[in-house]
């Protein structure tokens, strides 16, 4: 059986003919195969005349098209229930939280991680919600009962009292964050989201300074380390990003440098210091804004984000910066966290590939950096290398196809052709796939 239309429903199955970009070699093999087993994991992969593909295993001709690692978006919020409001984005969260619908949210989280899925994010990190929810769509999909990407969720984050993402738990003075951590893990949630800094988003934070002391980052640091969870902070005022680095976070969530002064970018070598001898990973989180892709009916920049603008253009070297420093840097979409001030714009699930295209277009990041910002390096800052983030024999076999060649043009990675994971294809063209459709 040879035809671009076979594809069975699950493995085994060889994927043959296109160029392959697996994220270990550093060059992509023009005429690849990847043979996928009935596991769903990754038999053998490499060039066409160097893999034996044993009889009798459907094989799906992608030649023309460029295969590569399912992506994963490091930074979305799958719960947040736009058509109601976002945490804290209007000043009275009392009402908000009244008003919450929370049967409802979980259902367009389901929606909201079928749309990242269909584009080609075969893995999600959940960097907060305002319940535990979405602990259960997660493992809805690990069941196999509902189709979408592999979650990593952190439910509630730790936030002070009316602080950055508050939703009615606020954490304060060292004992309180030790209980908070050991409480969100006996929740089951895969990571710590750690609110240190005010957000943007948020009226009436501060986003210029630190929510939390040094000792209170320290003590979530160490109690989530004991636990065996990573601890994401967001931190985008620069003495947020220190407190952070100093005490060890395993992320740092968009790293933005804001100043004393909100106007001002303010770079820090000690707090990257504390980044390379932490070993703390960066997530640039980059939200793709509409303005960004001129042609596209966006209009042109609010004074915010002309403002947001002046900020990445500070970032961007930076970030160039500490990748020669040996940082490993990746991307998340912070969809669907919202509306951006000044704005009516939400980001989108599906837009990782618009993100992807900013590091390239804009900051200036070659092709084959930018993937592996959503692949290999960001599976390895997320402990996730054994099993996601390049097709190596034995990995699980998440993968995508793309008409076009994203190397020569990035855009190529907005048209999925098909996606699969472990190694069953869940979407095609845009539309998820049900099982035995
Ligand atoms: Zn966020």
């Amino acid at each position: 059986m040879s035809s671009k239309a076979a594809c069975p429903d699950k493995g085994p199955l060889a994927i043959v003919g296109s160029q392959l970009i697996d994220g270990v070699r550093s060059t992509p093999v023009p005429s690849g195969v990847v043979l996928i087993g009935s596991e769903g994991r990754v038999v053998a992969t490499g060039p066409f005349d160097e893999v034996t593909i044993p009889e009798g295993v459907p094989r799906l001709d992608a030649s023309g098209m460029t295969l590569l690692p399912g992506l994963i978006d490091a930074h979305v919020h799958l719960a947040y229930d736009k058509t109601i409001y976002s945490v804290c984005s209007t000043e009275d969260y009392q009402a908000r939280l009244r008003a919450r619908n929370a049967e409802r949210e979980l259902v367009q989280a389901a929606h909201h991680a079928q749309l990242a899925l269909a584009a080609g994010v075969t893995t999600v990190r959940d960097c907060g919600a305002n319940d535990f929810s979405i602990l259960a769509l997660r493992d809805a999909i690990n069941a196999g009962e509902f189709i979408g990407p592999r979650i990593l969720a952190s439910g509630r984050p730790i936030t002070t009292t009316a602080g950055h993402g508050y939703s009615g738990w606020g954490v304060e003075g060292v004992d309180e964050v030790r209980k908070a951590v050991r409480f969100l893990a006996g929740q089951r949630v895969d990571f710590i989201k750690f609110m240190a800094s005010g957000g943007t988003t948020t009226p009436r934070t501060n986003i210029t300074r630190s929510q939390y002391r040094l000792e209170e980052v320290q003590v979530a640091v160490q109690e989530a380390h004991r636990l065996g969870l990573q601890v994401a902070a967001h931190a985008i005022s620069t003495d947020s990003i220190r407190f952070a680095a100093e005490a060890g976070v395993d992320t740092i969530e968009h790293g933005s440098w804001i100043g004393s002064d909100p106007r001002t970018t303010v770079t820090d070598e000690t707090a990257v210091d504390w980044i390379v001898k932490n070993g703390v990973h960066v997530d640039h989180a980059i939200i793709p804004r509409p303005y960004q892709f001129p042609g596209e009916g966006g209009g042109p920049p609010s004074a915010e984000e002309e403002w947001w603008l002046s900020m990445l253009k500070v970032r961007w070297p930076f970030l160039h910066h500490m990748r020669e420093r040996g940082v490993s840097v990746f991307l998340g979409t912070d969809a669907c966290f919202g509306p951006w001030p000044g704005t009516a714009f939400w980001p989108r699930f599906q837009d990782l590939a618009r993100a992807i295209e900013i590091i390239v277009q804009q900051a200036g990041f070659a092709p084959m950096q930018a993937i592996s910002m959503v692949t290999s390096e960001v599976a390895r800052a997320l402990r996730l290398d054994r099993e996601i983030g390049t097709i190596e024999p034995g990995k699980r076999a998440d993968l995508i196809l793309v008409a076009q060649d994203p190397l020569k043009e990035i855009r190529a990675l907005r048209e999925v052709e098909m996606v699969f994971r472990d190694g069953r294809l869940v979407a095609r063209k845009g539309q998820v796939v049900l099982a035995g459709s």
